[in-house]
């Protein structure tokens, strides 16, 4: 079985390494954070001391960082020491200018590299149901799948390096602006004198359908499962979905695409970060638009 070295033992690298160990791989893991490597000690995931220490005899590096510049730092730092053809594949959701500046420096040392961000959160990353959105060579994404296999259900080659990237940057951006609108539909029914339930009832089987109403739905009631049912506890944070909307917002003015929905999202969600709206629910949104408190 491979060795793998892990990068990032946070929220999600943590489950995602531990589900590689359940798959048999020999992981060595790095945090920066003690408290990080602590908790993966304790979830039976083979710690090393530092990122020099993990990555050595490694046949795959995987990363799971915060944000773009920890990525490029940290392939800055590895490409020094690794030997030519190991794998590396970033799960971190990262800016194309560092996602293609990871894959130069992986080309550099002559290793094949992946960006492969995931959608499916943390519960995801648990359960091994992830799924993996890639960029990168078509032999580099074949040595890739068995390893993502072991961390998510879907994998799926969106094309060049960055391509993956990409699609999450895409994807992200549909989420962001269908929660504001479901949101927005929300706070207008309840003016209407329209239940929570009435138009969930029909918009649900209608042409309003999407994932922020029926798995996310921003009020409490419709579907118990959402975290509007637990005070908006996240789930995924507002200040990441503004994180993902700060990225499109960059890739879009990058590539001279217009996206006036995406910039609103964006605007909104900066707003509702700006007033202490960043660590609930990125569904907490409708309590702003309803003109209450962030
Ligand atoms: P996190 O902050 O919990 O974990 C990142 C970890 O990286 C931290 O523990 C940090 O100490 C570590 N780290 C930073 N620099 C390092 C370095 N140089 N060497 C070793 N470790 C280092 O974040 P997370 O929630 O696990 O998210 C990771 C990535 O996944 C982010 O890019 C995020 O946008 C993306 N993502 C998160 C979710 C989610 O629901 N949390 C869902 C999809 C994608």
């Amino acid at each position: 079985m491979k060795t793998v070295a892990f990068i990032g033992l946070g929220h999600m690298g943590l489950p995602m390494a531990a589900n590689l160990v359940k798959a048999g791989y020999a992981v060595r893991g790095f945090d920066l954070s003690e408290a990080c490597r602590a908790a993966a000690r304790e979830a039976g995931i083979p710690v090393a001391v530092d990122t020099a220490e993990a990555i050595a005899a490694a046949e795959v590096i995987v990363t799971m960082l915060p944000k773009g510049e920890h990525v490029v730092s940290v392939y800055g730092d590895l490409v020094q020491k690794i030997s030519a053809g190991t794998l590396l594949i970033d799960c971190s959701t990262v800016d194309m200018e560092s996602a293609l500046k990871a894959h130069e420096l992986a080309a550099s040392a002559g290793c094949p590299s992946v960006d492969a961000p995931v959608s499916g959160g943390t519960g995801g990353a648990a359960a091994g149901t992830l799924t993996f959105m890639c960029g990168g060579e078509a032999e580099a994404f074949s040595a890739a799948k068995p390893v993502l296999e072991a961390m998510g259900k879907k994998i799926v080659h969106c094309g060049k390096g960055g391509n993956g990237q990409a699609a999450k940057i895409c994807n992200n951006m549909i989420l962001g602006i269908s929660m504001i609108a479901v949101s927005e539909a929300f706070v207008l029914g309840e003016r209407l004198g329209l239940s929570h339930q009435a138009l969930f009832d029909v918009a649900s089987t209608s042409s309003g359908q999407c994932w922020s109403l029926t798995t996310y739905c921003p009020v409490p009631g419709p579907v118990p499962t959402s975290p509007a049912n637990k005070d908006y506890q996240p789930g995924f944070a507002a200040a990441l979905m503004l994180k993902d909307l700060e990225l499109s917002q960059a890739a879009a003015n990058g590539a001279g695409a217009s996206t006036p929905l995406g910039a609103a999202a964006a605007a909104l969600y900066e707003n509702f970060v700006g007033e202490g709206g960043g660590a609930r629910d990125f569904s907490a949104i409708v309590e702003m638009l309803r003109g209450g408190e962030a």
